[in-house]
């Protein structure tokens, strides 16, 4: 539902080899790998993504079996997120819309960048639905798989999180890296878990002010290098 509409992703997000997908990244949430690939294991040996009833059987026994009701899911999304929460009525059993997932998706409809907290800087998500029918979609895709609580759960420990993979040198090199590296994980978002999220995010910093982004650049830089420090007097006859 973020990565493309399932539908369009049937080529790519699962695989006919080891059917329904292990390996390739959930498309309701991009932040879990549907099922873990084991190599060398036979086909029908292989471990399978969680089948989600789109609706459930209790409330709708008609339909919950038929192939379009069953949504290859990560194990987040189906045994943590979801349960039985129902993506048509809210908790108050209120009827609200809900993306068909074979037909729609998110993609391109949220943003992520920064917010400057006194705790310091942040990561933030912003949807930007171009309808008002698309925004309650995805308010619905948000309450029923807590999407913004596990991508800003991730990003918690965000000068960690994005050292790892962008040139915090100077402002040149930091810019440049998140350019690279946007571009790398967009084009691998069914790769690796929450690499649509870096993306999203990088583009985000992308648009910071330089003055904004050196003050970020310098902060994450002194809490990189204590890990560093930390790395190397514990490892440091493996990096010898
Ligand atoms: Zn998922």
């Amino acid at each position: 539902m973020i990565l493309r509409t399932f539908q369009e992703s049937r080529p790519t997000l699962y695989s006919a080899q080891t059917s329904p997908g292990n390996g390739k990244v959930c498309g309701v949430c991009g932040t879990s790998v549907l099922a873990q690939y084991r190599n060398g294991v036979p086909d029908e040996q292989q471990w399978k993504a969680a089948f989600d009833h789109l609706l459930s059987e209790t409330d709708y026994p008609l339909i919950a079996l038929q192939p379009t009701n069953l949504l290859p899911t990560c194990k987040f999304c189906n045994s943590d997120a979801k349960l039985a929460k129902d993506v048509l009525h809210n908790a108050r059993k209120e009827r609200r819309l809900s993306f068909d997932p074979w037909k729609e998706s998110a993609f391109g409809l949220v943003q992520m960048g920064i917010d400057f907290h006194a705790t310091g800087p942040a990561a933030t998500i912003t949807f930007v639905p171009n309808n008002p029918v698309v925004a309650e979609k995805m308010e619905t895709w948000n309450a029923v798989y807590d999407i913004k609580q596990r991508v800003l759960g991730e990003f918690s420990s965000l000068g960690l999180k994005i050292s790892d993979d962008l040139d915090l040198d100077s402002l040149t090199d930091l810019r440049l890296s998140l350019f690279k590296q946007q571009r790398k994980r967009l084009a691998c978002m069914r790769v690796s878990p929450y690499n649509y999220w870096r993306a999203l995010l990088y583009a985000g910093m992308r648009a910071l002010r330089d003055d904004e982004l050196d003050q970020v650049r310098q902060l994450f830089q002194e809490v990189y290098a204590s890990e560093l420090a930390d790395c190397d007097a514990i490892f440091g006859d493996l990096l010898a």
